[in-house]
């Protein structure tokens, strides 16, 4: 079916010669009348005719006429429709060139035609370079060709074809763009036309690659993570044959990791781990990867092992890399690692028993002192199990009443007197006796038991300090020590507030006890928390100074009125020079700040003489008192004198 347009063309044209036909004749009869007046036989003259024209004459000259007038309204309309066209076609030009998707025309035998401006953008190619040629010259090389043809083939069978196809731009780089071919058969049957339609696609593409990355890798350190190391490990243990093919799997823990986190800030946590990341990264090869699991746990996987020299050699590379001093932020860092290692295919034949297995050997190299590695073995197994055991029975004890408080004096070493006490944790277990709360704070504060626990030891050496006063004895301050989760709650205060009412005690008799590593993390939230207690009276006290990474910046905002000197500081100090002036530079600062100074594990005499030369006026310590339960220490609190100062 012919289109309007072109039907109205051809009837214009008809009508048009219809109407020269009729205008000749006319003419062809005023000729031959014209001749005939010449020879006295004139047509239109009426002299051989008196009743005037004759009929058809006057009627083909009627039909003229209006054949005429018709002609000319049609070829008027003709004209308007073809402006319209042209107009239309003009809008579809620009719509064409305006869309963000590139178009290209070609013949039947894919000559290229016709191209959009979005094509010359995206191929960089103008429509001058590419008219008459085939749309292969965009493909990208040898292959991308073979693809190419084999895609252009496809249409011109089936019609239609859609995908993704790399091609090739004009400054020769390579792109990925996803495409649409359709043929086009103008009569129905045959093609005439191909049109090609497509999108550069390199920036999603590149964007799903990243977003592909990202779900695989640590921003931190861009090292591949959790879900890397699993398909890692899947992939070697998919080939992995038990008794030919070995493997190792190391779980490499930082050991001081949380103290620099919590003293520095998490800035100065996040420099670091990328530092020895970097490093790590740097001891790897073709049988090595590093991971990075999160905080500060990195794993490396060594595939086609031979033996256990070569975990030994590694092991030793990694303790020396992390162990070379870090400067960040200007603090000079050192870092010791423990190390778990599970081996293939004895320690497990999947990825999850490896990694398990190598986390428990890991706890247990932090457990045995920490700077070790360990290899899994069985009874490891037992170990952690019995730690779960310890969370579980340990719930039970503060429900039973099974945690008792010791209570260690603090000496006034000018005059020997008892001017405190500090308020020791123990758990009295039915079957294995009294343990030191080392073995059961830790696991208290991982499993959040330490706020009813740190509840309870407030409570009680609260109203221990009540009933002494009660009963005429004068022990001076209660020092109660306060967790880094207890602290960090916002109920803390309001609950100090609380004991202090319930029982009554004057809130300068008390004194909480806060390490180094508590207050630097948040350090404005621990200010606050420090003024308000300061605010009710309670005295404030860091405790293990020297252990942490404070910044003298930092500790001037506090409201304190104690430095706890660690005891590892005193330990050498009547033998050691450098220990010596190390305490002796601590007291300094204390006292540049306006504090008192508590000096913790004094063992002899050297240690209380060196001391008191330095008028460091509090100690605490084994050579003058253990910690001891409340009836215990009540004969010391009356015997004032410290004969210990004597000996
Ligand atoms: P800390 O607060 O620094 O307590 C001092 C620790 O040093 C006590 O160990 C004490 O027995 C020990 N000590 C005192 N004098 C000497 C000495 O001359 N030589 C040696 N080698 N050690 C000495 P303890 O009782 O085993 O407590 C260990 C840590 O457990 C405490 O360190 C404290 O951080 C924590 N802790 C104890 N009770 C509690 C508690 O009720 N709550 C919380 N959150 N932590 C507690
Ligand atoms: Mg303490
Ligand atoms: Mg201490």
């Amino acid at each position: 079916m012919p289109s309007p347009a072109v039907a109205g063309r051809k009837f214009v044209s008809f009508a048009m010669v219809a109407v020269v036909l009729v205008w000749c004749l006319i003419g062809l009869d005023l000729w031959i009348a014209s001749r005939q007046a010449d020879t006295g036989m004139a047509l239109w003259s009426g002299d051989s005719n008196p009743q005037g024209l004759p009929a058809w004459k006057g009627l083909l000259l009627v039909l003229g006429i209006f054949l005429t007038l018709l002609v000319a309204q049609a070829y008027r309309q003709l004209l308007s429709a073809n402006r319209q066209a042209e107009a239309r076609l003009a809008l579809q030009r620009l719509i064409v060139d305006h869309a963000s998707e590139a178009m290209m025309l070609t013949d039947s035998a894919q000559r290229i035609l016709s191209v959009n401006s979005a094509f010359e953008q995206i191929t960089g190619y103008a429509g001058q370079d590419v008219f008459g040629k085939t749309p292969t010259m965009l493909s990208a090389g040898h292959q991308g060709l073979a693809s190419h043809r084999n895609v252009w083939d496809f249409v011109a069978e089936k019609g239609y074809w859609e995908g993704e196809i790399w091609d090739r731009r004009k400054d020769g780089a390579i792109y990925p763009k996803q495409m649409r071919i359709s043929a086009i058969c103008e009569d129905g049957a045959q093609i005439s036309h191909f049109v090609a339609v497509f999108t550069d696609i390199s920036e999603s593409r590149a964007q799903a690659e990243r977003l592909e990355y990202l779900a695989r890798h640590d921003p931190l350190t861009n090292l591949p993570n959790r879900l890397a190391l699993d398909a890692h490990l899947d992939s070697i243990l998919e080939t992995a044959v038990p008794g030919i093919n070995r493997m190792a799997v190391l779980i490499i823990d930082l050991d001081n990791f949380k103290t620099i986190n919590d003293s520095l800030g998490h800035h100065a946590g996040d420099r670091l781990l990328a530092e020895l990341a970097r490093r790590l990264g740097g001891l790897m090869d073709k049988t090595k990867r590093l991971f990075r699991l999160g905080g500060d746990e990195f794993v490396v996987v060594i595939d086609r092992l031979h033996s256990e020299e070569t975990v030994i050699e590694l092991v030793d590379r990694v303790a020396r890399v992390i162990g070379d001093p870090c400067d960040i932020d200007g603090h000079v860092l050192h870092s010791t690692p423990s190390i778990g290692i599970s081996l293939y295919p004895e320690d497990g034949r999947d990825a999850q028993a490896l990694i398990r297995n190598a986390d428990t050997a890991m706890y247990y190299a932090k457990a045995n002192g920490r700077n070790n590695h360990k290899f899994f073995t069985e009874p490891m197994n037992a170990a952690a199990n019995k730690r779960l055991h310890l969370e579980s029975e340990l719930w039970s004890a503060l429900a039973e009443n099974q945690l008792v408080l010791h209570y260690q004096p603090q000496i006034d070493l000018l005059s020997g007197k008892v001017v405190g006490v500090e308020a020791l944790v123990r758990w009295r277990h039915p079957q294995r006796g009294l343990i030191p709360p080392a073995e059961f704070i830790p696991v208290a504060e991982e499993c959040g038991l330490i706020l009813p626990l740190g509840h309870w030891v407030l409570l009680t050496a609260c109203r221990q300090v009540r009933e002494w006063l009660d009963a005429g004895i004068d022990m001076g301050e209660m020092a109660v020590n306060i967790s880094a989760h207890q602290f960090r709650q916002r109920e803390f205060v309001p609950s100090v507030q609380a004991i202090l009412a319930e029982t009554g005690l004057p809130a300068h008799r008390l004194e909480l006890e806060i390490t180094e590593s508590t207050i630097m993390h948040g350090v404005d939230e621990a200010i606050q928390t420090f003024a308000q207690l300061k605010a009710m009276g309670v005295k404030l006290a860091i405790d293990d100074f020297g252990t942490g990474y404070s910044s003298l910046a930092y500790l001037r905002r506090f409201p304190l009125d104690r430095l706890k000197i660690d005891r590892s500081f005193l330990a050498d100090v009547e033998t050691d020079p450098d220990a010596a002036s190390l305490v002796t530079s601590i007291v300094l600062l204390g006292r540049s700040l306006g504090l008192q100074l508590v000096a913790e594990g004094v063992e002899n005499f050297a240690q209380a003489e060196f001391l008191r030369t330095l008028e460091c006026e509090r100690v605490q310590g084994f050579h003058f008192y253990q910690p001891v339960c409340a009836e215990e220490v009540v004969g010391v609190g009356r015997f004032q004198e410290f004969a210990a100062l004597q000996a």
